[in-house]
C-alpha cells in the first residue's frame, strides 16, 4: 500500500542539542549533525521554505558536576563550551539558521510556559517520594551524586543511576552502602514533592501516532515499540536542583525541571529567538503551530525515546503542536574498531580534526559510512582512502584535467558544441536525471546511497573523458573535441552543485574555477542536469580541489589511539577480578594439597541432622570415611558407585561425633546450592588430580 503523501508547506528541522559540558567529536556530528545539514543544505538548493534549529544544552547533572570537578560555575562551564562548539560546527559548515542556548532568558520563559500550560490541564500528578539527602550540605542528591556499590556486579563505584562496569540501569536506592560525592557521607532518605508527567495515560495515542509511520526507519520504530511494548509510567519532571529552569510554582520552591523536560523545549525557545532576530516575533509559531510544517528531528538513538515518546506526549498535552513527520535517527560511530570514550580521550574531536585538515573530506567520508542503519566504524585509513582514491581521484581529477584542457587549448573560453554522438549524449543523460536520482535518495534520509550516487556521476564523466580521448581528437576532429570539452565543462558545473549539500566548502571552489557569478548554496538544485554554461564564457582559475592525504599526516593520530586502546585494555583486564580471591600462594603451597579421585563405597545419613551425610569411600586401595553437608541436595543411594574428588591429606576432624577423613568437593553458586565435582571420564579410583 502506497503512504498518501501528506503536502507540507514548509520544513522545520532540528539536530539534537549537544550538552554544553564538552566539546563536539566525530560520534556527535555522525549522529545528529552531518546528515542533518546535508538535507537542509539540499532542500534550501530546493527552494523549499525550511528552517534549521539546533542549540546548546546547558542544564542537567553532567554540567554541575563539570563545574564541580573545575571549581567554577556551572555558567562558566556552559560558556566555555557554548561558545566553542558553535564555532567548530561552523568551520564544518553545519549550517543552523539558529544556535540557541537553554540558558537563555527566552528559554526559560518558554519551559515555564509550557510546564504552567500542563499543569492548568491537571495533566501533571503529584506524589511525595523519599530521596537520598546530604545532611551536611542541605542538599538533595540527584542520582550522579550518590556513588556506592552495584547491586548486580558488585562494582564499588557505581553511580546512582547506573553502573559504568556492567551498564545496568539504576536507582539510587538500590545501591548498596550509598555515599553523597559531594562529602562522602552517608545520605539519610527525606521526602520530597515531585511532579511527573504520567506517560501511560498518552499510550494509546502514540500507538496510534507510531502505527502511521510505517515510513520510519526501521531501527528507530523497533526501539520505540519496545518502548510501547512494556508499557509506559509516570516520570518525574522536577527535581530538587539549583542549577536548571525554576519549577514556576510557590510550591516548587528550590526545585527545577529536569533536563529531558526543558531540552527539547529548546528547539521551541531557539526558533522563537531566531523570529526575534527576524524582527518577526510571531514567526516561530508558523514552524510550530501550523499543521502543514514538516518537523524532523535528526538524532541519535540514544535519543530516541525522548524525541518518539516523551517530547510527542508534551506536544500532544499541549495540544497546540506540530509533531514530528520524521525521525531518522542513527546508530553509534565506533573509533578504529573499539567504542568511543569522551572520558578517555578515545575520541576524535572536531577542533583538533580542523587544525590539521579541511572540513569537505571528514563531511564526505563520515556521510558515506554514516551509521545509518547499523553501528559504524571510522579509521584513518579509510578516511585517507577514500580521500585519496575518490575526491582527489574522480572527482578532483576530473575538474582539474577539464579545466587545465581548456586552458590550454581554448584560452579557458567554454567551447562551442557540435553534433553529439552516442557517448555524449548518454553523458549529457546521465547529467539531466542526476539531480532527481540523488535528491530522492537524501529526501528518503537514504544520504549513503544519495552520495554514491554523486560519486558515480562522477566517475562516469572521468569515463566519458577517457573514452573520447580529447588529447587524440583536439588535432584530428577538432569539432568534436570542442564538444567533448564543452561537456565535460556541463559536468564540472553539474558536479558543483550536486557535491553543494555534501561537499559545500569544495562546491564553492570549483564554482569559482568556472568563473560562475553567486555562490553553489543559491543555485536550484533542479539545474543540476541542465547544459547552462554558454560557449564563450571565461572560465576561472584552475585549482587543487582535494589534496592527498600522506601517511605521515595520519600517523600521528592512529598511534595516538593505539595507545589509548591498549591502556583502556589494560585497565579492563585490570579491573578484571571481578571475582574476590584469597591471597595468592605459590606453586609450592598447592603441591601441599593431595587430591585424588574417590569412589563412594556406602553413604547414609547423619543422624538428627539434615545437612550432612556420611559416606564410606575408596581412595586406590584404602578406605576410609568422610563427612559431607551435601544432604539437601544428594539422596544417599544415588551417590554409590559415584566417583567424586576429595582432599586426601587434610588433618581428620570430628564432626557430630563422627570422625571425617578428608573432605570432597563441591560447587557452590550463588543460592548455596551444592554441585559435585565428577572426573568427566572414567578414570580410576586414587587416581591423582593436579
Ligand atoms: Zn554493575
Amino acid at each position: 500500500m502506497k503512504k498518501e503523501e501528506k503536502e507540507y508547506k514548509r520544513i522545520l528541522v532540528t539536530s539534537a542539542l549537544p550538552y554544553a559540558n564538552g566539546p563536539i567529536h566525530l560520534g556527535h556530528l555522525a549522529g545528529a549533525y552531518l546528515l542533518a545539514d546535508i538535507y537542509v543544505r539540499y532542500q534550501r538548493m530546493k527552494k523549499r521554505d525550511v528552517l534549521y534549529i539546533c542549540g546548546s544544552d546547558e542544564h542537567g547533572v553532567p554540567i554541575t558536576i563539570a563545574a564541580g570537578k573545575k571549581g567554577v560555575t556551572p555558567q562558566e562551564i556552559v560558556n566555555e563550551f557554548h561558545f566553542r562548539n558553535k564555532v567548530a560546527f561552523e568551520k564544518f559548515g553545519i549550517s543552523f539558521d539558529y544556535y540557541g542556548r537553554t540558558s537563555s532568558k527566552v528559554h526559560h520563559q518558554t519551559s515555564q510556559e509550557i510546564f504552567l500550560n500542563l499543569h492548568a490541564k491537571g495533566i501533571f500528578s503529584k506524589r511525595v517520594e523519599k530521596q537520598l539527602y546530604d545532611e551536611k550540605i542541605d542538599m538533595f542528591l540527584p542520582d550522579r551524586y550518590v556513588k556506592g556499590t552495584c547491586p548486580v556486579c558488585g562494582y564499588a563505584e557505581a553511580y546512582g543511576d547506573q553502573c559504568e562496569k556492567c551498564g545496568s540501569s539504576l536507582s539510587p536506592a538500590e545501591l548498596i552502602e550509598p555515599k553523597s560525592v559531594l562529602t562522602g557521607d552517608v545520605p539519610v532518605y527525606k521526602e520530597t514533592m515531585h511532579w511527573f508527567l504520567p506517560l501511560g495515560r498518552f499510550q494509546q495515542r502514540i500507538e496510534k501516532w507510531i502505527e502511521s509511520k510505517p515510513h520510519w526507519k526501521t531501527n528507530v520504530l523497533g526501539q520505540v515499540r519496545s518502548w510501547l511494548k512494556e508499557g509506559l509510567s509516570d516520570r518525574a519532571v522536577t527535581r530538587d536542583l539549583s542549577w536548571g529552569v525554576a519549577v514556576p510554582l510557590e510550591e516548587a520552591k528550590g526545585k527545577v525541571l529536569y533536563v529531558w523536560f526543558d531540552a527539547p523545549i529548546g528547539y521551541i525557545s531557539a526558533t522563537k529567538e531566531w523570529a526575534q532576530e527576524k524582527n518577526d516575533p510571531d514567526l516561530w509559531k508558523t514552524y510550530w503551530q501550523r499543521q502543514d510544517t514538516r518537523l524532523v528531528h535528526f538524532i541519535g538513538k540514544d535519543n530516541i525515546v525522548f524525541h518518539c515518546i516523551m517530547f510527542p506526549a508534551m506536544l500532544m498535552a499541549h495540544g497546540d503542536y506540530v509533531l514530528p513527520d520524521n525521525v531518522p535517527a542513527n546508530e553509534f560511530l565506533n573509533l578504529e574498531g573499539n567504542k568511543l570514550s569522551t572520558s578517555k580521550n578515545y575520541a576524535v574531536w572536531l577542533e583538533d580534526y580542523l587544525e590539521r585538515f579541511p572540513p569537505d573530506p571528514l563531511r564526505y567520508y563520515l556521510a558515506n559510512n554514516a551509521p545509518e542503519t547499523k553501528d559504524a566504524d571510522f579509521t584513518w585509513q579509510e578516511f585517507q582512502q577514500r580521500n585519496n582514491s575518490e575526491l582527489a581521484d574522480i572527482i578532483g581529477n576530473f575538474i582539474n584535467r577539464t579545466l587545465t584542457f581548456v586552458d590550454k587549448r581554448y584560452h579557458g573560453l567554454v567551447p562551442e558544441y557540435g553534433e553529439y554522438d552516442d557517448l555524449d549524449k548518454t553523458m549529457l543523460d546521465v547529467l539531466k536525471k542526476a539531480p532527481k536520482k540523488i535528491g530522492l535518495y537524501f529526501e528518503q534520509f537514504e544520504f549513503r546511497k544519495g552520495i554514491n550516487a554523486f560519486m558515480d556521476v562522477g566517475r562516469m564523466s572521468n569515463k566519458y573523458f577517457n573514452d573520447q580521448e580529447p588529447w587524440t581528437t583536439v588535432t584530428k576532429q577538432p569539432g568534436k573535441c570542442a564538444t567533448t570539452l564543452n561537456i565535460c565543462l556541463q559536468a564540472c558545473r553539474s558536479l558543483a552543485i550536486l557535491m553543494g549539500p555534501i561537499l559545500p566548502f569544495s562546491a564553492e571552489k570549483v564554482w569559482r574555477m568556472l568563473g560562475l557569478d553567486g555562490v553553489v548554496a543559491r543555485q536550484l538544485w533542479d539545474d543540476a542536469g541542465s547544459p547552462a554554461l554558454k560557449p564563450g564564457h571565461k572560465l576561472g582559475q584552475a585549482d587543487i580541489l582535494f589534496k592527498k592525504i600522506e601517511d605521515s599526516d595520519i600517523e600521528p593520530e592512529i598511534e595516538r589511539l593505539k595507545k589509548i586502546a591498549a591502556e583502556m585494555m589494560e585497565r579492563k583486564n585490570s579491573e578484571k577480578p571481578v571475582v574476590q580471591t584469597k591471597p595468592k600462594i605459590s606453586f609450592d603451597d598447592f603441591g601441599k594439597i593431595e587430591l585424588r579421585v574417590a569412589t563412594v563405597l556406602e553413604a547414609g545419613r547423619v543422624e538428627k541432622t539434615d545437612k550432612l551425610l556420611q559416606l564410606r569411600i575408596r581412595i586406590g586401595d584404602e578406605t576410609r570415611q568422610i563427612v559431607a553437608g551435601i544432604a539437601a541436595w544428594y539422596s544417599p543411594e544415588n551417590l554409590v558407585g559415584k566417583k567424586i574428588t576429595v582432599i586426601a591429606n587434610l588433618e581428620p576432624a570430628t564432626i557430630r561425633g563422627i570422625e571425617s577423613n578428608g573432605m570432597l568437593l563441591a560447587a557452590e553458586d550463588e543460592s548455596g546450592q551444592l554441585s559435585l565435582i565428577v572426573p568427566d571420564r572414567d578414570v580410576a579410583s586414587g587416581a591423582k588430580i593436579r
